[in-house]
């Protein structure tokens, strides 16, 4: 929890203890144990500030002795020793404040809370359940419940009843649910084409479809089920889809489709779409496979011309790898070319290499610098070691 965070937890203990001392002052009584007990409340704001959490335990207990009514010091206190991984503590005073008479509704629902977070600690998920439910039934604090709940169901693999609060969530008002929905469909589709039911994982990725248009997972749980039925043309529709929603994904699925490609004779098509995906991907894996297609059809010559001007937009190592390859594999290449040829990437590659690297937050520079621009730490950038680098 951050600190501003803290704040906002502690301001209702602040405002009991200015309504304590306003009491005590009407009262006319007791004005030295008024301003200790301010003393003490903002002794114990400073340890926790300070990240000290057992002297600010240890204030706020001083605090609950002296007034037994505050119930936010409770609050406050509960949330420090769940904090502190003292869980069981946590959970007797949420339990104490849970029973105690005459708290107000609303105080009395927040313990309800607190201690249900107290039992998803602890893991006991049942117990957790059964206190989350309740509030949701009694039409409380239902985006908090219902979020732990879903957590709760996440942890114990129950993906419809996630599914099912997922929902409700979003009708209560929560966040849009959509893409957390088609991870849960994703999981029961994994679980039926496991378990053999094919209808039922496809149905599953369906609804996937339906709350995430764009997702991912479902698109590559679809291609496994046409891959297992031999369907490669279906195979090939999910896999297409899948990099043109995150092409970050398609050196996942490259392997797979280029096979489908194969078995169908479509050779036009798989052009067409690594055409597509060079355009894009700033990798090297849509060029090398591109340069096999263009070797088996159109010969070394060519393949060796396509790769050297790819390879100068976006030199790399596995790239000069396949070119040298290549080359040694075509009778017909011309070793003092391809030398040359290698010499321009490499020096592409090596001044596009940042050479020097911060070792704290991983910012990449080309020349040295005492204080890193990215995190501002000192002495932290050092010579990088590795492939094309010093
Ligand atoms: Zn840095």
């Amino acid at each position: 929890m951050t600190e501003l965070a803290w704040l906002f937890l502690l301001l209702p203990v602040a405002v009991a203890c200015g309504w304590l001392a306003g009491r005590r002052g009407g009262e006319r009584r007791g004005g030295a144990r008024v301003s200790r007990l301010s003393n003490t409340y903002f002794r114990g704001l400073n340890y926790l500030l300070n990240e000290q959490q057992d002297k600010a335990i240890e204030v706020f207990l001083q605090i609950a002795a002296v007034d037994k009514d505050t119930v936010e010091t409770q609050f406050a206190l509960g949330h420090l020793f769940r904090r502190r991984g003292e869980v069981d503590r946590a959970i007797r005073l949420h339990q104490s404040l849970v029973a105690r008479p005459g708290l107000s509704d609303e105080q009395k629902t927040r313990a309800v809370l607190a201690l249900g977070e107290d039992y998803m600690r602890a893991g006991l998920l049942d117990r957790a359940e059964t206190l989350f439910t309740d509030l949701v039934r009694m039409g409380v604090l239902a985006p908090q419940a219902l979020r732990h709940l879903i957590s709760v169901y996440q942890a114990e693999r129950d993906w419809a009843k996630a599914i099912e609060h997922a929902r409700k969530l979003e009708d209560a008002g929560g966040e849009p649910m959509g893409k957390l929905i088609a991870q849960f469909h994703c999981e029961l589709a994994e679980m039926a084409r496991l378990d053999g039911d094919l209808a039922s994982a496809r149905t599953h990725v369906a609804e996937a479809y339906a709350a995430d248009s764009h997702s991912v997972r479902a698109g590559l749980v679809e291609a496994r089920l046409e891959l297992a039925q031999g369907n490669d043309a279906a195979a090939i529709r999910a896999f297409e889809r899948v990099a043109r929603h995150d092409i970050e994904f398609l050196p996942e699925i490259l392997e797979p489709l280029l096979a489908c490609y194969e078995r169908r004779g479509e050779s036009a098509r798989a052009r067409g779409f690594l055409l597509e995906m060079i355009e894009h991907y700033p990798g090297v894996s849509p060029v090398l496979a591109l340069t096999r297609i263009y070797e088996r059809e159109e010969g070394k010559g060519v393949a060796l011309e396509f790769l050297s001007g790819q390879l100068r937009q976006r030199p790399s190592v596995r790239g000069e790898a396949a070119y040298i390859e290549l080359s040694l594999r075509d009778a017909d290449s011309d070793p003092a070319v391809a030398l040359k040829t290698l010499k321009q990437i490499t020096e592409q590659l090596v001044v596009r290499t940042p050479g020097y690297r911060c070792q704290r937050c991983g910012f990449g520079a080309r020349a040295h610098h005492w204080q890193c621009p990215g995190c501002k730490s000192w002495g932290s950038i050092k010579p990088v070691h590795g492939a094309v680098s010093e």
